[in-house]
């Protein structure tokens, strides 16, 4: 039997890396887009090296890594900015991605979940189906994240603003896991919408 792969997404800090744990915990392989982005703009590699044509050696910070917040200072009101570093970074995270799924699938599994923040900003919401969206309330999002990140409310705030509505992705989803209220319910939800993906993914793979 063939790898399928399925989506899981949000918003920040709506809970999505909660939801990834507990699924591994059962046994679930997962592949987090956010780490394939770091891996392919690590020290030496070509990604590293196409941004630093583009931005300038500037954007490195002292240990020759990439400078994360300098970089993203300097496309967030750059839209023709940011369109380049996406050009750089889109085609490498999607062929790491890919080949993170060869593997999985040489290994036998047959079932994986990719979590990707920006399934729906970056068109990928066909790719992988179904899509589960981890959900929690503004408020909620913005007090966790903040808690998490020791920043502001107001720069959550911007991060969130940069998204799509939540409320959008949770209406264009497949399964929808609440995330509001206390762990416990959510881990419950997590467990229950990973049976059903099981079960449908089984009838569409028959
Ligand atoms: P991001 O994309 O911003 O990294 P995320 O969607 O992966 O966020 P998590 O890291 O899972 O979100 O959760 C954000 C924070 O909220 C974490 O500190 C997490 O421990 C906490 N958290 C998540 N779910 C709950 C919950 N149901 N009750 C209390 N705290 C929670």
């Amino acid at each position: 039997m063939a790898l399928h792969v399925f989506a899981l997404t949000g918003g920040i800090g709506s809970g999505k890396s909660t939801v990834a744990r507990h699924w591994r915990s059962l046994g679930l392989p997962v592949v987090d887009a956010d780490v394939l982005a770091r891996e392919v703009v690590a020290p030496g590699s070509p990604g590293l090296d196409a941004v630093i044509a583009r931005f300038g050696p500037e954007v490195l910070t002292p240990d020759g890594e990439l400078d994360r917040r300098r970089l993203g200072r300097i496309v967030f009101d750059d839209p023709a900015a940011r369109a380049d570093l996406e050009g750089i970074l889109h085609p490498l995270v999607r062929r790491a991605a890919g080949s993170a799924f060869a593997q999985l699938a040489d290994r036998g599994e047959t079932l994986a979940c990719y979590e990707v923040p920006l399934l729906f900003e970056t068109g990928q919401q066909d790719t992988y189906r179904p899509v589960v969206v981890v959900w929690a309330s503004p408020e909620t999002q913005r007090e966790r994240a903040a808690t998490r990140d020791g920043v502001t409310p107001e720069a959550i705030q911007a991060r969130i603003d940069s998204q799509l509505p939540l409320d959008e992705k949770a209406a264009r989803a497949d399964f929808v896991i609440d995330n509001d209220g206390p762990l416990p319910r959510t881990l419950a939800q997590a467990e229950a919408v990973l049976t059903a993906v099981r079960e449908r993914v089984d009838a569409a793979d028959g």
